[in-house]
């Protein structure tokens, strides 16, 4: 008999079925572990941009947030903060509340998220010049115009159509049906001192492929404390030719009443 020497064909193959199930198990255990410390360490990085901005603001009122996050001048922090998964950082404050959202850890299915997007894309157009908005535009949009800028956002920041409001906030409130949310500037008033007031976030049922109701708006989002608003009885507001202030009387005076 000759003695067995090293390893047979079996014997390997089950070895390398070994180390697959292994691997197989392990990967995706050690990929979720890197992401998920990647996502804690980039709440952390907002909530640190947040107390730095409060904080800054008392010594300098029109601080802007971008100047905050850019860290301008190494002003804010002694290192930026910065997103480990590559993400960057958007957003705005109105009055005492914040709003501050990673490009890549933002959730799809948030309805606080997508407005807060919805809101900053149309809301970065407010204060620039008309020569501006057509560099930022690459000349696709030559002033302050909604139909144009929607247009150009529909085509730039969306595939084409309005982010669906997720179904789990509606179900959760009653209210049956697809909505879809998209950003409205009043140009005409945006010639005055806060252009913040020329932006309302609204959804309602066109995705943006038909071009009936755009200005019908059967929910309304409120961009100072972060949350949806909807109408009783099926009570809608029209947001054509309205600033967001009017808008929000109206909203008011409809007695309509934040989501749950
Ligand atoms: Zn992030």
């Amino acid at each position: 008999m000759k003695k067995k020497s090293g390893f047979t064909l079996i014997e390997l193959i089950i070895v390398i079925a070994i180390l697959a199930i292994l691997a197989a198990i392990l990967i995706p255990n050690a990929i979720g572990y890197i992401s998920a410390s990647q996502k804690a360490v980039c709440d952390n990085n907002i909530q640190q941009i947040i107390r730095a901005y409060k904080t800054q603001r008392a010594f300098k009122e029109d601080l802007k947030i971008e100047e905050v996050i850019a860290n301008e001048g190494d002003k804010y922090f002694t290192s930026t903060p910065t997103c480990p998964s590559g993400g960057s950082y958007v957003g705005y404050s109105l009055g005492d509340n914040i709003f501050i959202m990673c490009t890549y850890h933002k959730d799809p299915n948030s309805s606080l998220d997508i407005a807060v997007e919805s809101y900053l894309n149309m809301y970065q157009f407010t204060g620039m010049t008309s020569a501006e908005i057509a560099a930022a535009t690459g000349n696709a949009v030559k002033y302050l115009n909604n139909d144009s800028l929607r247009t150009y956002l529909m085509g730039s920041a969306y595939d084409g159509k309005w982010p669906a409001f997720p179904s789990s906030v509606l179900d959760r409130n009653g209210i049956s049906g697809d909505y879809y949310i998209q950003p409205y500037v009043d140009a005409s008033s945006a010639g005055g001192k806060n252009p913040s007031k020329n932006v309302t976030v609204y959804a309602n049922t066109n995705d943006g492929s038909s071009t009936s109701d755009l200005w019908r708006a059967d929910l309304i989002f409120n961009p100072e404390n972060g949350k949806w608003y909807h109408g009783n009885n099926g009570s809608i507001i029209r947001v054509m030719n309205k600033s967001w202030n009017e808008i929000k009387q109206e909203m008011d005076a409809n007695g309509w009443q934040p989501l749950l």
